[in-house]
């Protein structure tokens, strides 16, 4: 499919789990249609996935189901991202384990 920020072929659908919201208003979606262009290294929502997503959100109650899911924050710094090395075995330390 084409591109919509620099306009060549090439770009692709990835589905992704996105989260909304804080605490327990916090509302998962998951397989959003994400678009990302090899060419422009750029990664976008479609307008009418962001419709999409907002109708969701708006009717949550009837859309979503209540699950229990286990949660886990990813604390490591990215690759290339510049961080004191003390301060990233220190996060790495206090990840839980299971
Ligand atoms: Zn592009």
């Amino acid at each position: 499919m084409r591109c919509d920020v620099c306009g060549k072929e090439g770009a692709r659908i990835r589905r992704v789990t996105r989260a909304y919201g804080r605490g327990r208003q916090e509302l998962l979606i998951r397989n959003v249609p994400v678009v990302t262009c090899p060419r422009c290294g750029e990664s976008y929502l479609t307008a009418e996935t962001l419709y999409e997503i907002e109708r969701i959100k708006l009717h949550r109650h009837n859309l979503a189901e209540r699950r229990q899911v286990e949660v886990a924050e990813f604390v490591r710094a990215p690759a290339g991202e510049a961080r004191p090395t003390r301060a990233l075995q220190r996060s790495v330390r206090s990840a839980p384990r299971r």
